[in-house]
C-alpha cells in the first residue's frame, strides 16, 4: 500500500518572523524569508513554483513540506446595491463570510475573525448560532487574497463573524501582515477593527498597532447594554471609557462608537444626552446604525425621523455623529446579519 502523502504545512499566513525560522529549518540563505513573503503577499503567488528567485533546489525543498495554503471562496451572492457576500468553507466543514461593499471611490472590505461568536449579543444571527472556532491569520487574511476585487480593496474593516479580540494573538498577527511593507503594505489608517469592548484587547490593539478602533456602545445605560450584550458584564462600560480616554491615541488615530437604534429601547433623548455626557472629553465620532431585523428577535428598528433627531442632538453636543448607509440587506449582509450556514448562490 502507498504510504499516505504528508499534509503540507501553508506558508501564507506567516509572518516575517515565522518565515525566518521556515527558512532555517530548511538550511535556506537568512534573505530567502523576505523573498517568500514578498511572493506570498506582494505577487500573491499561488505556488512555490512561481518563486522564481529562490534557487529551484530551494523550491523543492519548500515544496516538500510546504504549500501557499490560500483557500478559494465556494460562492458567493450579489446585493441590487453592488454589495458582494462571500462564502469561505473552513477545516470545520462550516462556513465564514466576507462582505465586499463598493461605494464611489471606496472598496470596503469586511472580515471575519471567528467561525460564528460566542458573545451572544441579542441583536445578531451570528451570536445565535453560538462559536465554533477561531480563524487563523492565515484564514483572516485568505478572505482578502481570494476574493474578486482583491487588488482594488481601500479599506478593510474587522466587523464580520466573530470578536476580534476574543481571538487577539491571530487578529494581531493578520494586522501585522497586512500593514508591514513586506506584507499586504496596506495602510493602518484604512483598517478598522471592532469590538465589543473587550478591555485587554483593546489594550493589546492600541499599544501594537496604529490602525483605527471601532467599540459597540448601543446604549450609555450599563444594565441596557448588558441586556443586549450579555458579555459586557465583564467588561463595564465606565472603566472601559477611562481606558480609552487616558489613551493617547495620536492625531491620525479614529475612535469610533457604533450606535444600533432599536426603537422605543435606545433612542431617546435622555440616551442622547447621556451617550454625550459619557463620551465628553473623547476625541470620537458615532455611527448611528440601523437595525436589521433577525427572525425570533423582538427587538424592532428606530424609524427615520428618531434617528436623524438623535443625531442632530449629539451633532449639537460637538460630537461628529453620521448614520450609517445600510447595504446588503437583502442577501442578509448588513450589519449582524452574517450567519455559518451554508448559502444558495453562484459558485
Ligand atoms: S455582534 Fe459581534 S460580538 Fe456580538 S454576537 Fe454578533 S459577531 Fe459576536
Amino acid at each position: 500500500m502507498d504510504k499516505p502523502e504528508a499534509v503540507k504545512k501553508s506558508l501564507f499566513g506567516k509572518t516575517l518572523t515565522e518565515l525566518k525560522s521556515v527558512a532555517g529549518n530548511l538550511e535556506m540563505p537568512g534573505y530567502s524569508a523576505l523573498q517568500i513573503a514578498e511572493w506570498i503577499y506582494g505577487k500573491r503567488a499561488a505556488s512555490v513554483g512561481e518563486m522564481t528567485n529562490l534557487s529551484k533546489a530551494f523550491r523543492e525543498k519548500l515544496s516538500q513540506q510546504y504549500e501557499t495554503g490560500v483557500t478559494p471562496f465556494s460562492k458567493f451572492v450579489c446585493s441590487a446595491d453592488g454589495t458582494k457576500k462571500y462564502l469561505f468553507p473552513t477545516k470545520s466543514g462550516k462556513y465564514i463570510e466576507a462582505v465586499f461593499i463598493p461605494e464611489k471611490n471606496r472598496y470596503t472590505l469586511c472580515l471575519s475573525t471567528q467561525v460564528g461568536c460566542k458573545m451572544g449579543c441579542l441583536f445578531c444571527a451570528t451570536g445565535r448560532q453560538g462559536f465554533q472556532g477561531n480563524l487563523t491569520a492565515g484564514e483572516i487574511l485568505n478572505q482578502l487574497r481570494m476574493i474578486e476585487e482583491s487588488s482594488n480593496i481601500t479599506n478593510i474593516v474587522y466587523m464580520g463573524m466573530g470578536e476580534p479580540f476574543d481571538n487577539t494573538p491571530e487578529v494581531m498577527k493578520s494586522l501585522e501582515i497586512l500593514t508591514s511593507p513586506w506584507g499586504f503594505g496596506f495602510g493602518a489608517r484604512r483598517i478598522t477593527v471592532s469590538t465589543i469592548g473587550i478591555t485587554s484587547g483593546i489594550q493589546t490593539f492600541l499599544d501594537q498597532s496604529n490602525c483605527h478602533l471601532a467599540v459597540s456602545l448601543h446604549s450609555p445605560v450599563e444594565e441596557e447594554r448588558r441586556e443586549l450584550m450579555p458579555v459586557t458584564k465583564a467588561y463595564p462600560l465606565g472603566t472601559m471609557i477611562e481606558m480609552l480616554k487616558s489613551f493617547e491615541t495620536g492625531r491620525q488615530r479614529r475612535i469610533s462608537f457604533e450606535y444600533i437604534m432599536f426603537g422605543g429601547l435606545n433612542d431617546t433623548p435622555f440616551h442622547a444626552r447621556e451617550l454625550a455626557r459619557l463620551l465628553n472629553g473623547l476625541r470620537c465620532r458615532i455611527n448611528l446604525i440601523r437595525f436589521h431585523p433577525v427572525p425570533g428577535v423582538e427587538l424592532l428598528p428606530a424609524d427615520e425621523r428618531t434617528m436623524v433627531n438623535f443625531r442632530d442632538r449629539l451633532s449639537r453636543k460637538g460630537i461628529t455623529t453620521t448614520i450609517r448607509q445600510s447595504r446588503g440587506e437583502d442577501i442578509l449582509a448588513a450589519c449582524g446579519m452574517l450567519s455559518t450556514k451554508e448559502l444558495p448562490g453562484k459558485g
